[in-house]
């Protein structure tokens, strides 16, 4: 998979994604993210690309032209339109099912929008659907297209050392994971769960189970309930 990042703060998301996990994957090849600056796209001879919003306003507007201009790029590189998306806080909200979802596309373009944000014809124009990370305002799209490619990446082949790394996790079968020990046994007079150390395969399956099943109905009886309501629907 390749991701293209489209923003006015590019060093910020090289930074975060040459890191650890991601920035290991991405010199192995197992994913591409390339993340452009929307400034090299602008006409104007100061490197402007905002301007005040028409109708009267707080804030400035991140242009149409330099956005337009860089996906245009990103579209000839590619030979063909990415996916689009327009990190917002009017988009719907990120979850891992969309994760997954997203990770089965060969090409990811993300917006990341500043200032007040971008003018709505560019983002009618290019835009294949609006994505946010949560119901509050940041100061830019560049955190929520990290998170987003982060989330992603990790379910794309060869990232992660083996697919049960993410599957056994929280969220991917909608439930939450179960509680995990490492050394030592003992520690601040607590010990880890008997079963634990049985090396019975089955049984701490068993438990893990039970585990994740108790901790979501306590931590998120939303979740729980939707989960019910799947296992029904599947014996039906
Ligand atoms: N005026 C916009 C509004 O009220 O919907 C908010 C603009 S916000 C200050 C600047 C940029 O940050 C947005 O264009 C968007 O790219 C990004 N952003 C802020 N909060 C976000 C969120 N919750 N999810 C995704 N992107 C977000």
């Amino acid at each position: 998979m390749r991701i293209d990042i489209a923003t006015l703060f590019p060093e910020m998301c090289e930074t975060v994604l040459s890191e650890s996990i991601i920035g290991r994957a991405r010199k192995s090849g197992a994913i591409e993210i390339h993340c452009h600056n929307i400034r090299d796209y602008t006409l104007d001879k100061h490197r402007r690309v905002d301007d005040t919003p028409y109708g009267g306003g707080m804030g400035m507007l991140m242009q149409a032209e330099p956005v337009w201009r860089c996906w245009l790029a990103v579209c000839e590189l590619l030979g063909k339109p990415p996916h689009s998306i327009y990190l917002s806080p009017k988009g719907e909200t990120l979850t891992q099912q969309k994760t997954i979802k997203l990770s089965q596309k060969e090409n990811l373009f993300l917006l990341c929008g500043h200032y007040e944000g971008i003018d709505q014809r560019v983002l009618d124009e290019i835009i294949d659907e609006e994505i946010s990370i949560g119901d509050y305002v940041l100061t830019g799209g560049e955190l929520p297209a990290l998170v987003l490619t982060d989330a992603v990446a990790r379910m794309c082949s060869g990232v992660l050392p083996a697919a049960v790394c993410f599957e056994d996790e929280s969220h991917f079968n909608g439930l939450l994971e179960y509680p995990q020990y490492t050394r030592p046994e003992l520690w601040h007079g607590e010990s880890v769960p008997e079963v634990l150390l049985s090396g019975h395969h089955l049984k701490i399956s068993q438990w893990r189970n039970q585990k994740s099943l108790e901790i979501t109905k306590e931590k998120r009886p939303d979740l729980y309930a939707a989960w019910l309501e799947e296992q029904n629907a599947q014996k039906e």
